[in-house]
């Protein structure tokens, strides 16, 4: 339930639509996956055919889906969504892909939890665009080859490192989402308030956006928090008072560290001094498992220079400490 959590909660459903961005010039930031993105497609558009399987790889909530539905708009086709866990079998992959029109774009997020009886029937159909279906067991089986329309295939995770080979290989073009700066996050939130008729001061879409740890997802989710004590505050219009006092009061510090961060850096200073220590004996020390500090924890920490991954373990930096208020030891290989 965490406010700043940046994987998709049901509260965000209200907004998520009308706020993404359906072209390549409205989506702000993440400039070097926007350039290689404008070439491939215009590549493509020019030779008339479809254009690469695409593998999106970063934390949650940075605009993979959205980006999946940029490149089907930008092509002029069809864009289906997926994701890895929701393809149970083969035959539920087999229905989707021969459904597809020539040039469709079919995103699948999670990609890394696709099973292994449905990613052999997908190699062929990235390679050759065909599947191999065989029926029927020993004498009476028989195999069939079917041709399917060209598509092209977006596929999402955060774990890059869990796609097994076979299948990473298969992905023409690979690109990785970068966390925003607060500056790129403050265009999203003064973009998401005109659109959603929020009046806001650029001083308040600036502190929004400097507690919104790198990630759009929880820049406008914060932003509808703040829509909230803005209109009890000052009338309506978010400005960096209100939304100052607004995010306070959600418990989200200066930095965007919520009390989950706190105690967990907490944890890693005074039960360990400050680290190497193991992930898992982290994860077991707070009570949290341990992908969800790699996934949700971790980056936004490591970013800011809060966090180190070492060989050894994780260890807290000196800037942790003092935003903690506590003192450093030196101890750890921080
Ligand atoms: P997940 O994989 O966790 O579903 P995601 O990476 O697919 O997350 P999106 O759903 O695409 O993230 O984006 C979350 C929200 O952030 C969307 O509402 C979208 O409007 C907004 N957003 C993402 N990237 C941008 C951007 N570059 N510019 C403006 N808005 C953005």
């Amino acid at each position: 339930n965490r406010v700043v959590a940046p994987d998709y909660a049901p509260e965000d459903a209200e907004v998520e639509n009308p706020l993404r961005p359906r072209t390549l010039g409205e989506y702000i930031g993440q400039e070097k996956v926007k350039e290689n993105l404008s070439v491939f497609i215009e590549a493509a558009k020019q030779r008339k055919e479809s254009l690469d399987h695409v593998l999106l790889y970063g934390p949650p909530g940075l605009g993979k889906t959205t980006l999946a539905g940029i490149v089907a708009n930008e092509l002029g086709v069809n864009l289906r969504i997926t994701s890895g866990p929701a393809i149970e079998k083969p035959g539920d992959l087999a229905a989707i892909l021969t459904n597809l029109n020539p040039g469709d774009v079919l995103f699948i997020d999670e990609v890394h939890r696709l099973s292994r009886s449905v990613e052999e029937i997908l190699y062929p159909a990235m390679e050759d665009f065909a599947l191999d279906i065989i029926t029927g067991k020993g004498q009476m089986a028989a195999s069939y080859h079917l041709p399917l329309p060209k598509f092209t295939l977006v596929g999402a995770t955060t774990r890059a490192g869990q796609l097994s080979a076979p299948l990473r290989d298969r992905f023409g073009v690979v690109l990785r989402l970068e966390l925003y700066t607060a500056q790129e996050l403050a265009r999203i939130v003064t973009r998401s308030a005109r659109i959603l008729e929020i009046p806001i001061e650029a001083d308040g879409a600036l502190e929004i956006a400097s507690r919104s740890r790198g990630t759009p997802r929880i820049a406008n989710r914060l932003l509808k928090r703040v829509r909230d004590f803005a209109q009890v505050i000052t009338g309506g219009t978010i400005t960096r008072e209100s939304a100052r006092i607004g995010l306070d009061r959600l418990e989200i510090d200066s930095i965007g560290l919520d009390a989950n961060d706190r105690r967990m850096l907490r944890a890693l200073i005074q039960f360990y001094k400050g680290g190497p220590v193991g992930l898992e004996t982290l994860a077991a020390a707070i009570g949290e498992e341990a992908v969800t500090i790699e996934d949700i924890y971790e980056p936004y920490l490591m970013q800011i220079g809060f966090l180190n991954r070492t060989p050894r373990g994780r260890c807290a930096t000196a800037a942790a400490y003092e935003h903690l208020g506590l003192e450093f030891s030196g101890s750890g290989d921080s």
